[in-house]
This record gives structure tokens, C-alpha cells and sequence, in this order.
């Protein structure tokens, strides 16, 4: 995979798809695979639809700067509001990291990863993708999908929380494909893409801690 791919910086590579009225880019394998496992749920009344797939690396971009500059809530590890003032660019960097992926560092650049609900209970626009949203409003949903998983070509990645990106049962990761662009995704082109990051917000205080952030939240995933 080369460095546009592996960074979101292209996606020619990968394909467009309609859902719900909404269009996705996503790639072509992981859509195949998602398909099988919506008509392998379809049966026990759920609709297995996407929040999110691929997403590009100006749209992460955007999300980071918002929240590096106080503009978006940052949320603690156990879902409290966490004051932007009180903390040091480390600490605010820790913060983002545990819900949002830095811009070129997200799996959601391979277009091998989704982010699903099930649009029989509500519309995707009501969707707020926390766990206690799973275990209630989705209850139906997690019960099948957890044993269907077990004969997919899915995994979790975020399954459980390992100090570095927090627990996501909803986010759903093509096995093989996205094997290949982990195994791409070097501290090299990490910090390559860091150094290539016009106007990010934290630039230098995340190249100074580099290895660290790269091994805790981008290594550290559930296999
Ligand atoms: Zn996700």
C-alpha cells in the first residue's frame, strides 16, 4: 500500500456505494463482506447499516483542529467532559486520541473499516455510537452480531480498551486486507505523514512524542 493510500490522501483506489440515501466510499472486499453479513442478520429483524467508512484525510483533519483549538467536547476515557484548559498539549493530544484518530492516522483511510448501526431501531442522524447506546438500543443487534462475527471476515479492532484508543464495539475491520495496511503503517510513514500535515493543530508536540503515540494508539489494537 503506498503512502496516499495508507494515509487517506487518495481514494481512487476504493469504491462508491449508496446506502439509506447516503453515499460511502469504501473498499470493494470489505463492501462484499458487508453485505453477507447484513443478509446473514436480516433474518433476526436487524438492519445492518453504516454510520461511516472511508474517510478522507482533510475530513479527519477538520475534526482534529476543532477539537486540538476547544471548538468540539473532548470526552475522558469514561465519557466525562474533559476541561480544555486544564490540560498540557500531551495530555490534550492523549485526550483526542482516545476517540478521534490524528488526520492521516485514522483505519478509516483504507476504506477497509466501517462503523455500524441498525437502522431498523433509528435513523443514523439519532445514532451517538456509545456503548451504552449497544447495550440498550441495540441490544438485538450486538447479541446476533457477536456470534456472527465468529464466521466472518470481520474483527474488532477496538474491542477492548488498552490504554490507547477507547473500546468501539461498532467499528468492524475487514481481517486480511486491513492486515496489509497495518503492516505497511510504519513509525516511518507515521511520522512522515506528520511532518507532511499542513496547518495541524499540535504539530510539534506530536512529532517530539512520536514513538510513544505511535505504539499506543496505533499498534495498540485487540488481534
Ligand atoms: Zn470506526
Amino acid at each position: 500500500m503506498n503512502f496516499d493510500e495508507l494515509t487517506g490522501r487518495v481514494s481512487n483506489h476504493l469504491i462508491s456505494y449508496q446506502e439509506n440515501e447516503q453515499q460511502f466510499i469504501i473498499d470493494k472486499d470489505t463492501l462484499k463482506a458487508f453485505k453477507e453479513l447484513k443478509s446473514r442478520l436480516k433474518p433476526f429483524d436487524i438492519n445492518l447499516s453504516l454510520v461511516s467508512s472511508y474517510r478522507s484525510f482533510e475530513a479527519q483533519k477538520k475534526i482534529w483542529n476543532e477539537k486540538a483549538t476547544g471548538k468540539r467536547k473532548l470526552l475522558s476515557r469514561t465519557g466525562e467532559t474533559i476541561n480544555y484548559d486544564s490540560l498540557s498539549d500531551l495530555e490534550l493530544i492523549e485526550a483526542i486520541m482516545t476517540w478521534s484518530a490524528l488526520p492521516g492516522a485514522s483505519r478509516h483511510h483504507w476504506g477497509t473499516e466501517i462503523d455500524i448501526f441498525d437502522s431498523n431501531i433509528k435513523e443514523k442522524s439519532f445514532v451517538s455510537l456509545t456503548i451504552d447506546e449497544c447495550e440498550n438500543d441495540f441490544k438485538n443487534l450486538y447479541t446476533h452480531l457477536n456470534q456472527e462475527l465468529l464466521n466472518s471476515t470481520f474483527y474488532r479492532p477496538y474491542s477492548k480498551d488498552l490504554g490507547g484508543v477507547s473500546r468501539e464495539p461498532w467499528h468492524l475491520s475487514l481481517k486480511n486486507k486491513s492486515d496489509q495496511y497495518f503492516n505497511d503503517y510504519s513509525l516511518d510513514v507515521f511520522i512522515k505523514n506528520i511532518q507532511e500535515s499542513n496547518e495541524l493543530v499540535l504539530k510539534e508536540t506530536i512529532l517530539e512524542n512520536a514513538n510513544y503515540l505511535f505504539d499506543q494508539y496505533i499498534q495498540n489494537i485487540t488481534k
